[in-house]
């Protein structure tokens, strides 16, 4: 016979931690502040490849797509001490939800556990939860990489943000091993309701959609260009070079 179970209603597991609270007004006014300083930094992570940058606490970062629908890999790491004091996907999905939304944080390792950058703008906020659970900005998946793509299609390749977050690393002395699990900007994602598998959708970002972060600590930031492009095409077929753009980076500081 089978086992039958009492049933409970859900209970979210996390007290929010006063830290995950955000005062939005304050936030929006050092966001307005920044953007009307200086923009120190513009750069244009090309299509399937990653680049790295530095940001300065309190500075404004905006992650723009200039050409056509693309997702973006992030990794971040305390610029003092990047070995140490880096992202963890994990707990900022436990602290706030699979996906984040603005005002939500981006959380470092243990024994951290501290904010590292909070979400300040998203220009597809009005994307909310569709009705299959999709949603977008995930702290889910853990980056594409050519060790999965391997098993699937029993092909090598190099071209991954895993390998592109690798390479672009190592001008700052860090390697494969400091590569991490990331934030999945742009990207629509979520997990079917009848077997809780991952899946994805086509991203609904289009050319001049954005999101903002701002830096809590300095961070080295790290940011892929997705060989998925969009992600309309499943992992393990071929994704025509058409479909893959740009991801346009600039960070802002107040005066
Ligand atoms: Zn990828």
């Amino acid at each position: 016979m089978k086992r039958t179970f009492d049933y409970h209603p859900p209970t979210i597991c996390y007290d929010k931690p006063a830290m995950a609270v955000v005062p939005r007004d304050e936030y929006e006014s050092r966001r307005i502040q920044a953007l009307a300083g200086t923009r120190v930094l513009q750069l244009i992570v090309p299509k399937r490849s990653a680049r790295t940058w530095t940001m300065q606490a309190g500075d404004v970062c905006r992650v723009s797509l200039p050409e056509g629908s693309q997702v973006g890999d992030l990794n971040l790491w305390n610029l003092e001490h990047p070995r140490q004091e880096r992202f963890y996907s994990g707990k900022t999905r436990q602290i706030h939800s699979t996906h984040l939304k603005t005002y939500d944080r981006l959380w470092s390792c243990v024994p951290y556990l501290r904010p590292m950058a909070t979400f300040v703008r998203d220009s597809l906020e009005d994307y909310g939860i569709d009705r299959d659970g999709g949603s977008l900005h995930d702290v889910v998946g853990t980056r594409c990489d050519d060790y999965i793509y391997k098993l699937i299609t029993g092909q090598d390749r190099f071209g991954s943000c895993h390998s592109y977050l690798t390479e672009a690393v190592k001008e700052h002395g860090l390697g494969e091993e400091d590569v991490h699990d990331t934030w999945n900007i742009f990207m629509c994602t979520g997990f079917t309701r009848d077997t809780q598998q991952y899946f994805c959708k086509p991203s609904p970002a289009r050319k001049g959609d954005c999101i903002e972060f701002l830096a809590e600590m300095n961070l080295l930031v790290a940011l892929s260009a997705c060989p998925q492009g969009d992600v309309s095409i499943q992992v393990g077929q071929k994704v025509p070079d058409e479909k893959c753009f740009p991801l346009l980076v600039e960070v802002f500081r107040a005066n």
